[in-house]
């Protein structure tokens, strides 16, 4: 009986996949997987960047895995604002590949937090979906407690207004390596005001790991 059930369950994916077969998010072929594999060859890796304290930056690197432009970029703005999270397998084994290339062992992952008003229109975070496949990724450790206004098209003072005391960091990060994990970094104020939260708790070092991201 259980083995009718097995046989009938997978006819019926047959079925289905035969019927609406998988398809690229990016270009939308038909692909095995998504992004297919002519789409991920077509994104640019980025070199990590490591950041010397005298520069006064709360982050110690900034290891965004491709340039934030064409196919990387494509996948960011789909995963986010058309819901292909067919995307999100691909984009979080990119990132964990990339934390362990640049991270401590012991470090904590956390996700860049969303707002909760944010949060309850989009349904996830990204920045969660890109850690999912890191083990000891705490995404209570960083809160934003003010919604903020989107940082794209702000001027350079008006970002840093915009995001001025906009998280909270748990005590529980004293004394640890955190990397902070997102989609994408653009300008690096959301990553640096983060880590400021996280530093300010007493986190040892903060860097972040990011999908894509500008080239600096
Ligand atoms: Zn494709």
């Amino acid at each position: 009986m259980r083995r009718a059930a097995s046989l009938w369950t997978s006819f019926c994916r047959e079925g289905l996949s035969w019927i609406y077969p998988s398809k690229c998010a990016l270009c939308g072929l038909i692909a095995e997987g998504s992004p297919c594999d002519v789409c991920a060859s077509q994104m640019e890796l980025a070199t990590p960047q490591f950041i010397s304290e005298s520069t006064e930056s709360p982050l110690a690197f900034r290891a965004c895995v491709f340039a934030y432009q064409g196919r990387a970029a494509q996948s960011v703005r789909k995963l986010k604002y058309s819901r292909s999270t067919s995307l999100s397998h691909f984009m979080a084994a990119q990132v964990a590949i990339r934390v362990r290339q640049v991270a401590e062992e012991n470090c904590l992952i956390v996700p860049v937090p969303l707002h909760r008003s944010r949060l309850a229109v989009r349904g996830f975070n990204q920045a969660e979906l890109c850690s999912a496949q890191l083990s000891g990724f705490d995404s209570s450790a960083l809160r934003r407690i003010r919604a903020t206004r989107p940082q794209a098209g702000l001027t350079l003072r008006e970002r840093e207004r915009n995001l001025e005391g906009a998280f909270w960091s748990s005590p529980s990060v004293a004394g640890r390596p955190i990397v902070l994990t997102d989609d994408v970094v653009t300008s690096g104020h959301t990553a640096r005001e983060c880590a400021r939260a996280l530093r300010e708790a007493g986190a040892v070092s903060v860097g972040i790991v990011a999908f894509c991201g500008n080239l600096v």
